[in-house]
C-alpha cells in the first residue's frame, strides 16, 4: 500500500507528513521498493512500533512502514538463534519461539515495539547479567543507501557492531538474527519498600533475582502516572523477577504481581495510555547509588511540582559502537515529564546532573545530546561513522534530528 498521511508516534510529540508512507507485501517487494526511493535519491526512514519520544523516525520522503515483514524465518534449538522478520512485534515472537523451546533472554517493560525498532535505539529490560536487545543481535539483512541488500553478521565485526545499534542510519532492516536462550519461566515477586529499605538491601537485591529494578516515587501522586497502584512517597515499587523452570506450573495471580508463567508474558506491564515523556540516562553502574541521591535532592528540592517516578535498572556492558552499553557495566535512571507541563527545565536539568557521570542517552527517549556530546560519549564514534558513510554515501538515511547528532 502507498499512501501519503500525517504520522505521529505513541508519546503524541512527533508528527511529520512524509512524501508518501510505503507498507511492502514481502521483503522481495520491500526490496523493490526502497531500491526506487534510493532511486530517487530522496530522504528515506522507517517507522516501527512508533514508541520512541524523539524524532528518530521523522522524514519528509519515503516513509517505510514494514509491519506485514512479521515472524519467525528460522529458529535453530541447537544453537539457541533465530532469525525473525524485522517488522515483527517482540509480542509476536514469544509463542513460536517458546514452542521451539527458545526465549529472548531479557525484555523490557512493553513488547509492542518491532524487533528492528527495538534494537536500532538500543532497548533493554533490567538484570546485571543482561545486555541489551541489541546485544542478542547476531546478523542482520540491511538494505543500504546504494540500494544494494547488504547480510551482516559476525565474519565482519566491524559492520555488526555498528549495525546492532543504528538509528536506522545504515538502511532499512529487513531481517534480525538473534541469540536466544532456552525458554523459561518467571515468578514475580513484587513488593512496596521504603526507599530506605532499598539502600540497605541493594546488594542483595541485585544478587539474588534475575531482574531488579525500581520505581522511586517522590510523592505519593507519583505512581499513578505509570499506574503502579497506591505508593507512598518516599518509597518504592520494586519489581523483582525470578527465573524457574521452563516446566513449573502457571500462576496467573493478579495484574502486575504473584503471577508465575512464561517470561515473555510475564515482562510486558501493559501500558497503553500516554500520559508521560521520558528521558532515560545510562550511567556506569558503580556510580548508580551517587546518581540516585543526585535525583532525589534535584528532584525534591529544586522541582518539588514534578512527580515523575524515578525508575532504576540495570544492563551488562556489551561493544556495539553506539550502545549505551559500550564498555561499561550500566544503571539506567529514567524520568518523565507530565503531558500537559513544561517539563523541558526539569529534563534539562537532570541532563545536566547527570553530565558529570558521563551519562548516555536511550537513543528513543528524550536528550539534549549535539554531535559533540555524542562524539565525547562514544569513543567508538568513528568507527560508527565510516560505516555509515560506506552504507549511506549520500546521506539519504539521515533526517534534521540525526543529521544533529551524525551529520
Ligand atoms: C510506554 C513505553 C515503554 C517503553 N519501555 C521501554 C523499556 O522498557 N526499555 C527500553 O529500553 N525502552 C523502552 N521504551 C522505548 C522503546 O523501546 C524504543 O523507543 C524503541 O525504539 C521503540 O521501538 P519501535 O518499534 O516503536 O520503533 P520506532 O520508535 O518506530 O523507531 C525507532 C527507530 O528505529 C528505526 N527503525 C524501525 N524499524 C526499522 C527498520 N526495519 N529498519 C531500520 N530502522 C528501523 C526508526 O527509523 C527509528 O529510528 C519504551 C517506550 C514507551 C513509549
Amino acid at each position: 500500500m502507498v499512501g501519503s498521511k500525517q504520522w505521529t508516534n505513541w508519546g503524541g510529540n512527533q508528527t511529520f507528513q512524509p512524501s508518501r508512507i510505503v507498507t511492502p507485501t514481502d521483503e522481495a517487494d520491500a526490496i523493490a521498493r526502497i531500491r526506487r526511493a534510493v532511486a530517487e535519491k530522496r530522504s528515506i526512514r522507517v517507522a516501527g512500533g512508533g514508541h520512541s519520544f524523539t524524532p528518530v523516525v521523522e522524514t519528509d520522503g519515503a516513509l517505510f512502514d514494514l509491519s506485514k515483514l512479521s515472524g519467525v524465518i528460522s529458529a535453530d534449538r541447537s544453537k539457541r538463534r533465530a532469525e525473525v522478520a524485522a517488522g515483527s512485534k517482540i509480542a509476536a515472537l514469544g509463542a513460536p519461539l517458546w514452542q521451539q523451546g527458545l526465549a529472548i533472554a531479557n525484555q523490557g517493560d512493553i513488547d509492542v515495539q518491532s524487533v528492528a525498532g527495538a534494537i536500532a535505539t538500543g532497548t533493554k529490560g533490567s538484570g546485571t547479567a543482561f545486555g541489551s536487545m541489541s546485544s542478542a543481535v547476531t546478523s542482520l539483512r540491511i538494505v543500504n543507501g546504494r540500494g544494494e541488500v547488504v547480510d551482516i553478521d559476525g565474519s565482519d565485526p566491524e559492520k555488526l557492531r555498528a549495525a546492532q545499534v543504528s538509528l536506522g542510519l545504515l538502511g532499512p532492516v529487513l531481517r534480525v538474527g538473534l541469540q536466544l536462550v532456552p525458554a523459561y519461566r518467571l515468578r514475580e515477586e513484587n513488593v512496596i519498600l521504603p526507599m530506605s529499605e532499598v539502600l540497605r538491601q541493594w546488594d542483595f537485591l541485585l544478587a539474588e533475582y534475575r531482574h531488579f529494578s525500581f520505581w522511586w516515587m517522590p510523592a505519593d501522586r507519583s505512581s499513578h502516572m505509570y499506574k503502579l497502584g497506591e505508593v507512598a512517597a518516599d518509597h518504592c515499587f520494586v519489581k523483582l523477577l525470578r527465573e524457574i523452570p521452563a516446566d513449573a506450573p502457571e500462576v496467573p495471580v493478579g495484574e502486575i504481581n504473584g503471577r508465575t508463567d512464561r517470561a515473555h508474558r510475564i515482562y510486558p506491564d501493559g501500558t497503553t495510555v500516554a500520559e508521560f515523556h521520558e528521558l532515560e540516562y545510562m550511567v556506569d553502574a558503580a556510580d548508580a547509588r551517587s546518581v540516585v541521591e543526585v535525583m532525589r535532592e534535584l528532584m525534591w528540592k529544586r522541582f518539588p511540582d514534578e512527580i515523575s517516578p524515578l525508575q532504576i535498572r540495570w544492563q551488562k556492558a556489551d561493544d556495539a559502537f553506539l550502545s549505551a552499553q559500550t564498555g561499561r557495566d550500566t544503571t539506567s535512571v529514567s524520568v518523565s515529564g507530565e503531558i500537559g507541563r513544561d517539563y523541558l527545565p526539569f529534563l534539562r536539568a537532570v541532563d545536566e546532573a547527570l553530565r558529570p557521570f558521563f551519562a548516555r542517552p536511550h537513543w528513543g527517549k528524550l536528550h539534549f545530546l549535539d554531535r559533540g556530546r555524542v562524539e565525547r560519549l562514544y569513543p567508538d564514534f568513528e568507527r560508527f561513522q565510516k560505516v555509515r558513510r560506506e552504507m549511506d554515501p549520500d546521506d539519504l538515511f539521515l533526517n534534521p534530528h540525526l543529521a544533529h547528532l551524525f551529520g
